[in-house]
């Protein structure tokens, strides 16, 4: 089998790899289910704030427009799901890391093996979580095999 990159590039420029290759492609980034969202408590969303403002990944503005967006989320009622979806729209990844890492149940089901049982066919798919049951997302990659 060839390594990574090589299959990379054959994938890219659409030639023909083993499956073995296309699995490996595939298995080089870990891909874990976050599980579904818990309810959101006012002690969660406190919590939540303070892990911002402790947060050494982010930088002051960064710290300051997460407090922002997730306030506002709050104001306007928003659950779990709401104020990740709100992180989303700002463009704001790291709060959006955060707020899925700590507003989720945790499941631990390696997506990996979701999408290898599907088709590799650069489509989206959705389907549910094998651990948890949540409806997952995903584009597939497009893979060709021989
Ligand atoms: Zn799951």
């Amino acid at each position: 089998m060839r390594d990574i990159q090589e299959i990379a590039t054959a994938i890219d420029a659409e030639q023909p790899v083993t499956r073995a290759e296309a699995d490996a492609v595939v298995r080089a980034i870990g891909r874990t289910c976050t599980g579904p969202f818990k309810s959101m408590s006012e002690r969660t969303f406190r919590e939540f704030l303070k892990r911002v403002g402790e947060d050494t990944a982010f930088t002051k503005e960064e710290r300051e427009s997460a407090i922002a967006i997730a306030q506002r989320a709050a104001t306007a009622q928003a659950d779990a799901a709401g104020i990740v979806a709100a992180f989303r729209t700002q463009g704001h990844v790291q709060g959006a890391t955060l707020a899925n890492s700590m507003f989720r149940a945790g499941c631990g089901q390696d997506l990996n093996e979701v999408i290898l049982a599907g088709p590799l066919d650069g489509d989206e798919h959705l389907v549910p979580c094998p651990g948890c049951g949540r409806e997952v997302s995903y584009r597939a990659p497009f893979i060709r095999t021989a």
